[in-house]
């Protein structure tokens, strides 16, 4: 949380803003978040999508630069977010889990993007379209209008507890519709963040008017991955909306466009390729999210070819809209890939090429019973310096992956047992990092949360099934070489590992 400066009272900033507008229009842009929950890039036309067509998107991309490799930090939606917002990997704003106290809630001493543009003098708010994203992961911090859920729980005759789903999600039409209610009232400059959800959920279907062609089993139910593309053409849909309607509410300073994903999601050919259709893994149809910028400050028609991450957005994001940016973040701004001309790199240097975190700490998630079906799954950390990822699992070392991902885009090839030195470097920088969690997380501190995902279909109910919580890990701490299988190596970092003897 960022301290206000006490003569800089939000009331105080309005009324000087106020004045000014009775003489000129505010200097600086608003600015427009969308985060497409569980969207993969290669749904999108703009990336190249045949399932699925986004004009609104794929003109948004024209309009401004696309990100052709984008990481995100994990696959789960609070944490992936908490990462946007503040340019910090998990390790870092210490949002880890979906359930488990002490690692499910953004710290209050974190700072994010809208406590810098509230203390800035923007009209914050969020408008949200699903549980995952609310107050209670503290992702409201610095909103000003924050359009959060609250679960409630319900016990019926039976003495079984329930939860009105529709209470805890909402399709993109709605959210939209509530953002532009709110935009309307808005001052100038503003900061907005609109989370849209609709391909996460099977059930929250668009009208049927839209679904004409989608075939349909004896039941009724969509086939789920033409369901998927065409709720990502909903998703555009709506958008195009959204631009429309709110590009002249921003005024002669302008819109700035930030359009990402929390992460994406294994669909069929994740499910063929690494057996696992859904999130919490982190292959690419789990990590490889699309990322558009566009709007004041920004080129058009630009694509960038190089590695990035989702936490680049906020220190690119502070940048253009002359905001400090924190000392201390994972993420770097974005400006130079775009710039990319031989006389900035004559002027800055060699452009220092990024290296990619992810995380999944699963095996300490209240909520995350998937690793029942899935025990490789427990803790996951990736390290990518293109074109390698590694693809570490501490619980089980011998079930981790090495990827080129140049040769083999849909990590097929595991090369950790014979590119052992590309594996000892990439395992290096992830140990130096110390990313790792050797203890369970709590009991969530309060039930309700529990109901609220499972009813999202989060995965399961952990917590109602073993009221005792995730157990711990014999760990062990190794040298690198040892985690690997290799001679011993002066100066190897240390690791935790779980060992089979
Ligand atoms: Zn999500």
């Amino acid at each position: 949380m960022i301290p206000r400066p006490p003569i800089l009272s939000t009331g105080l900033l309005s009324l000087l803003l106020g004045l000014a507008s009775c003489s000129q229009e505010p200097l600086q842009p608003s600015l427009l978040v969308i985060t497409l929950d569980t969207t993969r890039a290669d749904y999108l036309s703009c990336y190249g999508s045949k399932r699925s067509r986004t004009p609104a998107m794929d003109g948004l991309a024209q309009s401004g630069v696309l990100f052709e490799r984008t990481l995100a930090s994990s696959a789960v939606t609070p944490v992936a977010h908490a990462s946007i917002f503040t340019g910090l990997y998990g390790p870092g704003h210490g949002l880890r889990v979906l359930a488990g106290k002490g690692g499910d809630r953004l710290p209050s001493a974190a700072t994010t993007l809208a406590e810098m543009c509230d203390q800035g003098g923007w009209d914050t708010a969020a408008v949200h379209s699903a549980f995952p994203v609310s107050r209670r992961f503290g992702l409201d911090q610095g909103f000003q209008h924050f359009d959060s859920f609250e679960g409630k729980a319900r016990i019926d005759e039976t003495g079984k507890t329930t939860w009105d789903v529709k209470n805890l999600q909402r399709r993109s039409d709605e959210t939209v519709d509530r953002t532009l209610a709110w935009a309307a009232e808005a001052e100038r400059p503003f900061m907005l963040w609109v989370h849209l959800w609709d391909p996460h959920d099977p059930t929250l279907t668009p009208p049927a008017s839209f679904m004409q062609g989608v075939p349909q089993d004896g039941q009724g139910a969509y086939h789920p991955i033409r369901l998927y593309a065409r709720e990502v053409e909903y998703l555009d849909l709506q958008i195009a909306r959204l631009l429309k309607e709110l590009r002249p509410l921003a005024g002669e300073a302008g819109l700035i466009v930030a359009l990402t994903s929390d992460h994406g999601e294994g669909l069929e050919d994740g499910m063929a390729r690494h057996g696992w259709g859904a999130h919490r893994m982190l292959y690419g149809e789990q990590i490889n999210v699309p990322l558009i910028l566009a709007g004041p400050g920004v080129p058009q028609l630009k694509r960038v070819t190089q590695l990035v991450r989702t936490v680049d957005l906020l220190p690119t994001l502070t940048q253009l809209l002359g905001l400090p940016t924190p000392g201390g973040i994972d993420g770097l701004d974005l400006a130079p890939l775009w710039e990319g001309s031989d006389a900035y790199r004559n002027a800055v240097g060699d452009l220092s090429p990024r290296a990619a975190y992810a995380d999944q700490i699963n095996g300490y998630d209240g909520n995350a019973s998937m690793v029942r079906r899935r025990p490789d799954a427990a803790f996951q950390f990736v390290w990518v310096e293109y074109p390698w990822k590694l693809y570490w699992r501490p619980h089980q070392p011998e079930s981790s992956e090495l990827f080129n991902l140049a040769q083999d885009s849909t990590e097929e090839i595991n090369l950790l047992a014979t590119r052992p030195r590309i594996a000892h470097r990439l395992l290096s920088a992830l140990a130096e990092r110390k990313p790792w969690v050797t203890e369970p997380y709590g009991a969530p501190d309060d039930v309700d949360v529990e109901g609220a995902l499972d009813a999202l279909g989060y995965g399961g109910g952990s917590a109602a099934d073993d009221p005792a919580g995730p157990q711990p890990y014999p760990w062990k701490w190794v040298s690198v070489s040892e985690a690997l299988g290799l001679p011993a190596a002066a100066g190897d970092a240390t690791l935790p590992i779980v060992t089979k003897d």
